[in-house]
């Protein structure tokens, strides 16, 4: 089963990026190129009969699987960056991070008003980085249609904070 087989490559990092978090490394699941196209596949197969106009993907390894998806899709694939990385006229959204804030950007032309757009991200964790997507994205007129994780911290119990977004949330792995 490919959630068993995620779970197998992921790893473990003890103390990173400080004392006491396990950070959750996906970096193994790209040497495997099979197993990253039927991560896609897989996303693909969810999202059958959905209507989705763009993929947008949170720096950086958000990029990684959303163009692929996005790609698949034929559909624009739109970056949010951290603040101060995109070149044209930006918007932006500050969100609370445990200690201190981050400032997320996007750009100004990056979607027409109404579009239905699919979040995705890496890993979702208190869910504070995508309901900064989502409000940003929101400011620029777009339908957030859902999230799609390789990867989701089941026990922070965060997905309650999506559906006042959407209701759609895929996760491969939890
Ligand atoms: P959240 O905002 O949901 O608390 O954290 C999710 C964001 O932080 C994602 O952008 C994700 O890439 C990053 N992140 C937080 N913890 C981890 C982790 O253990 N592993 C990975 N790969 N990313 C993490």
């Amino acid at each position: 089963m490919l959630e068993e087989r995620l779970k197998s490559v992921i790893r473990d990092i003890p103390d990173f990026p400080q004392p006491g978090i396990v950070f959750k490394d996906i970096t193994p699941i790209l040497k495997d190129q099979q197993l990253c196209g039927e991560i896609v596949d897989q996303l693909v197969n969810y999202l059958q009969g959905i209507e989705i106009d763009a993929i947008a993907g949170v720096e950086s390894r958000g990029f990684l699987f959303g163009m692929l998806l996005a790609n698949r899709l034929s559909v624009p694939f739109i970056p949010i960056r951290k603040q101060g990385k995109l070149p044209f006229n930006t918007i932006s959204e500050s969100y609370k991070l445990e200690y201190g804030q981050a400032t997320i950007e996007v750009h100004e032309d990056a979607l027409v008003p109404g579009s239905k757009v699919l979040i995705h991200d890496d890993l979702l964790a208190t869910g504070g980085t995508v309901v900064a997507a989502s409000k940003l994205l929101e400011k620029l007129g777009a339908d957030i249609i859902g999230y799609a994780f390789i990867i989701s911290l089941d026990f922070l119990h965060s997905e309650g904070r999506l559906t006042r977004f959407s209701d759609w949330i895929i996760s491969l792995a939890r």
